[in-house]
């Protein structure tokens, strides 16, 4: 394994910053080191805040025609695909998910890249005409001028891509966090960039710890817009920060999803469906479906059929062409998550499959989770109520349509839900009662570019994706023109 060394990047340059603190990243899946971070701390958040204030003002950027900026994304889009192959390295020797999964998550986040590039080709506006020809309203959309985005391990590439080349076409200036755990590819991305044609200056990544660096820019005078990924409790902080310098704040926090499977349903695509929306990404997804809510006629041959499917997924290294799950992010990670395994039991809940960190031969150096499954969960628990972000299901059944609505609804979070059923005015009724950002029906995890996404209640504040993504980052000007003079 080739072990990395980073820091900073700044003024179009990667830079190791003297005297700054070492973090050594350790692989999750097998302990050895992977790379060692030159943390940022805020002497260089203040150069980076100040200069890309400066770049804004200089109007190169948001001067440039955004059909040019759209351009110049493209060609980044194009440098990321033929970087591939290193990338994902990178990305799942860090966060510990396989290579397959890390290609598909970069793959994914160029199709952001690509169709936020092509909405520098419809930058809103419109013209309000109100009293005839004598006077006319313009409203324009200007960018905001610097963003500030801190960002989560679980997804490091996507939660990148859902806001950096929106806020890019908008002609902002933007310093990015990631986490300190999984900073590698941010610091490529950005070298990438530099290639395509984005000018110094527009774009600063500072790995740095929350405290530090996360905390400072929620502080910072010249940032205008904080846009966050991460957790809920972080958010709460985040918006009160932010709120003291009055900044914008847009926050993609976290679920608990309800998997709702009528008995009227496609048994076998729920079963995959139900499968893949606790197990993907190890779990470690912000809107996995960890509940699971099945009409009470068809709870013990679907829970069977998935606990089938469940044992047979396979846990590996990054390197493992077979496996379907890679481990947990950290050792404490893995510890919370098998905690509250141990407390769904001591509530009640009955274990169906797994359960454990696997102690096999390969594995016993990463921090994995094999795929649980309880059943005989109740809304009390506190498996039914808090986010695990690891591979455990809480199976709880409903007699009826307003009672699988009332228990998906019976959580403060609010980003993703699914529906599985053959009846349309089930699925639009119940889509329509359901309190969250997105509702997948007969799918799970599946979208468009084009569809916003985001959370209601306690999972955020604002939208990624769609021409609503590239909103958050601008906000609109009234220009009122008097076309002839009022004597
Ligand atoms: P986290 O909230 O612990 O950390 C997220 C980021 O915030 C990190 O960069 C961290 O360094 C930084 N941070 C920590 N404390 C801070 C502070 N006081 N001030 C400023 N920044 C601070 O989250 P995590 O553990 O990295 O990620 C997991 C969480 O992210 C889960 O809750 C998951 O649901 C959520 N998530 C949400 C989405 C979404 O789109 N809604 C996507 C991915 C992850």
């Amino acid at each position: 394994m080739t072990k990395r060394e980073y820091g900073i990047w700044i003024n179009g340059a990667a830079e190791l910053p003297a005297g700054s603190a070492l973090f050594e990243r350790n692989s999750p899946s097998t302990g050895e080191s992977v790379a060692r971070v030159h943390l940022a701390g805020t002497t260089e958040l203040d150069r980076a805040v100040v200069l890309a204030k400066e770049t804004f003002r200089k109007g190169g950027w948001k001067g440039l025609a955004a059909s040019e900026r759209g351009k110049i994304l493209l060609r980044w889009a194009d440098l990321i695909l033929e970087n591939l192959v290193t990338l994902s390295r990178i990305e799942a020797d860090e966060a510990g998910k396989t290579i397959a999964a890390a290609k598909g998550e970069i793959e994914w986040s160029v199709e952001l890249l690509r169709y936020a590039a092509s909405l520098a080709w419809s930058i809103p506006g419109r013209i309000v005409n109100h009293e005839g020809a004598e006077k006319l309203g313009l409203v324009t959309y200007e960018p905001l001028p610097v963003i500030g985005m801190i960002l989560p391990w679980n997804f490091p590439t996507v939660t990148l891509f859902q806001k950096l080349p929106y806020a890019l076409v908008a002609g902002c200036c933007v310093v990015i966090k990631p986490s300190e755990l999984t900073a590698g590819t941010a610091i490529e991305y950005a070298r990438l960039a530099k290639h395509a044609g984005i000018p110094d200056g527009v774009l600063a990544v500072l790995p740095g710890t929350g405290e530090v660096v996360g905390q400072g820019m929620c502080l910072h005078p010249d940032i205008d817009m904080i846009s966050f990924t991460g957790s809920t409790a972080v958010g709460r902080k985040i918006a009160s920060l932010a709120g003291q310098s009055l900044k914008k704040v847009a926050l993609e926090l976290g679920g608990k999803g309800a998997n709702i499977v009528f008995a009227d349903a496609h048994l076998d695509a729920a079963v995959a469906g139900a499968l893949a929306a606790f197990t993907i990404n190890q779990g470690e997804e912000c809107c996995a479906g960890g509940r699971l809510l099945v009409q009470e006629t068809i709870a013990s041959e679907f829970v069977a059929k998935l606990a089938e499917k469940a044992k047979a997924l396979k846990l590996g290294t990054p390197d493992d062409v077979d496996a379907d799950l890679g481990p947990m992010i950290h050792a404490q990670h893995q510890r919370k998550v098998l905690d509250y395994v141990e407390k769904a039991r001591e509530e009640g809940a009955t274990l169906v499959t797994g359960g454990r960190a696997p102690t096999s031969p390969g594995l016993h150096d990463g921090y994995f989770v094999e795929p649980t499954i309880f059943t005989g969960v109740e809304p009390h628990m506190t498996i039914f109520r808090e986010e695990i972000f690891g591979p455990v299901l809480g199976v709880t059944t409903f007699k009826d349509v307003s009672e699988a609505v009332a228990l998906a609804n019976l959580t403060h979070y609010g980003l993703a839900n699914g529906i599985w059923t053959s009846n349309l005015d089930t699925a639009m009724a119940v889509s329509s009662a359901l309190e969250s950002g997105f509702v997948y029906v007969n799918t799970y995890l599946e979208t468009v570019p084009q569809l916003p996404f985001g959370g209601s209640k306690s999972s955020g504040l604002g939208r990624e994706n769609g021409p609503d993504g590239l909103l958050e980052f601008m906000q609109a000007k009234s220009t009122f023109i008097r076309l002839r003079p009022n004597p």
